[in-house]
């Protein structure tokens, strides 16, 4: 019979921020790498579009990077190189509230705790103080395979307040409003109830992050790191064809290993009757969570904030107070549109000209949405922002609705507009997506996961393409 020529070594299904970190490390050890993106441009969650009116430049899913910059895999790489250039809003986060100032998260951690009340300053210095100086080695334990004790002190030091649920640890540490609001912020990127254990650690990250590397932004919209990560990945030697959906593994070209940047959900139908059954149960029980419903905007001024602080930030989180946000993320837990919803902002253009033409704007948000909504629910994030920025609707030329259906539409890693590949509770933090020595391995012969549906999770890091790699190039058949 026939030998089975194998032209490449190692063949990636999707170009998202994994599959391009997982082509760019096996190339980086000098094997030959396609990538096969089903879309028409490379990026996955990192692509920019003109999805209003030309010259506004949106990003359709992510937008703001701390975890890019403070991602251990991105900074081994030169996109500068490639044309990323980082852009630091002079404030990376802004909260406005009712009847009080807006709560502003400060890069500077001596600047946030002189803009707290005294008591709150001293406490956000109690929690944050060990854990900023600790960043570099908590970056490299927190977004890893698992959360190895290469450092027990810094871990144990960030861990004591991680593991509480955000709502009681926002209670108990803090007394103003406006620090238990800003918490409760930055704790509902978790997408969960914030009476959930491990909800305080996305706070404390997320703060941390602030603080250790900012919040930043990419000139022209996440569309450049993509467009970087693909140019080093060709100057590599690596090739990417667009425009093909895998359905099967079996179309795949002749490869030693394939990595897929998809969740289990497209997994179990790729592999067909090839997996063995038990870790196809395994699979068909790992849990999606909620969607969101995504609105981009091109406005004809800035967003007219009644707080000026606001003007200062590339991302404003609204809701209003921490048990108003808590009360609406469990609310769409349970399968309910929240009428006051959480609401993550960006403003890029007031800090980046490229994003739309002189003088106008693009605003980027969203809210959180039961699993599989079909709902626009772009008027109650008007609300909301009228509720901070009266006359906000006034500034509005053109919107585009994805609702959490679309955005499934739009990427089949979306699985009912969950954006992070599953849930992230304690349950699937690590154990994403079975419980496995080397979770990005499965039991196919070198066919390994590099998606957010393996450890370390969603977010724009690179880190699951990168350790997937790794493991492949470890125990895989390149070993
Ligand atoms: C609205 C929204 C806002 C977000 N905001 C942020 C943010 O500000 N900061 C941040 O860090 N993260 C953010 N995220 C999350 C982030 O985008 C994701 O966690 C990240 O992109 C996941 O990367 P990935 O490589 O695992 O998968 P993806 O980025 O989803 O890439 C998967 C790729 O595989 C392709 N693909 C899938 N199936 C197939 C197939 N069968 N054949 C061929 N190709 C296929 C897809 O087209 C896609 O290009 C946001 C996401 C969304 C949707």
């Amino acid at each position: 019979m026939a030998k089975r020529v194998e032209l490449y070594d190692a063949v990636v299904v999707g170009s998202g921020p994994n599959g391009l970190a997982a082509a760019i490390t096996l190339a980086r050890a000098g094997q030959r790498v396609l990538v096969i993106e089903g879309r028409p441009t490379v990026g996955g969650g990192m692509r920019t579009h003109e999805l209003t009116e030309a010259g506004f430049h949106h990003d359709i899913c992510s937008a703001v990077h701390p975890l890019g910059l403070g991602s251990p895999f991105f900074r081994q790489l030169n996109l500068a190189r490639y044309g990323l250039t980082w852009i630091q809003p002079p404030l990376p986060v802004a909260h406005p509230l009712d009847h009080q100032p807006a709560m502003g998260l400060e890069r500077n951690l001596e600047r946030m705790v002189a803009g707290l009340d005294g008591f709150d300053g001293d406490q956000w210095r109690r929690l944050m103080a060990g854990p900023v100086g600790d960043w570099p080695q908590l970056a490299a334990m927190l977004l890893a395979p698992w959360p190895r004790p290469t450092d027990p002190l810094a871990l144990a030091r960030f861990g004591l307040g991680a593991i509480w649920p955000a709502q009681f640890l926002a209670q108990k540490w803090f007394r103003g409003a406006g620090a238990q609001a800003l918490f409760a912020g930055l704790a509902a990127h978790s997408m969960q109830p914030l009476h959930w254990p491990l909800t305080a650690s996305f706070a404390l990250v997320l703060a941390l992050l602030a603080h250790a590397v900012g919040w930043p932004i990419p000139r022209g919209g996440s569309q450049a790191i993509a467009d970087a990560m693909a140019a080093y990945l060709r100057d590599l030697g690596g090739e990417i064809v667009t425009d093909q959906w895998v359905h099967r593994l079996a179309d795949l070209p002749p490869a030693r290993a394939i990595l897929l940047d998809v969740t289990p959900r497209q997994f179990i139908q790729m592999a067909g009757d090839r997996l063995p059954s038990g870790y196809r149960h395994q699979l068909l029980a790992y849990r999606y969570g909620v969607g969101v419903c995504k609105v981009d905007y091109a406005l004809s001024a800035p967003v007219p904030w009644r707080d000026p602080v606001c003007r200062q930030a590339g991302t404003v989180h609204l809701g209003g107070t921490l048990s108003e946000i808590a009360r609406g993320e469990a609310m769409v837990w349970q399968g309910q549109h929240a009428p006051h919803p959480y609401v993550l902002l960006c403003q890029p253009s007031l800090f980046d000209a490229t994003r739309a033409p002189a003088g106008k704007h693009t605003l980027w948000a969203y809210c959180h949405v039961p699993h599989g909504s079909f709902l626009d629910v772009s008027d109650t994030i008007e609300a909301q922002i009228e509720r901070f920025a009266p006359g906000f609707r006034d500034c509005v030329i053109a919107k585009r609705v994805h609702t959490a259906v679309d955005m499934a539409a739009y990427n089949p890693n979306y699985i009912g507009g969950d954006i992070n590949g599953g849930v992230q509770d304690w349950r699937q933090l690590w154990t994403r997506p079975t419980l496995r020595r080397t979770p990005y391995s499965t039991p196919l012969p070198n066919v390994y996961l590099c998606s957010s549906s393996t450890p370390p999770g969603g977010g724009v890091h690179g880190m699951c393409g990168f350790y997937a790699a790794r493991a492949l190039l470890a125990h895989g058949e390149m070993a």
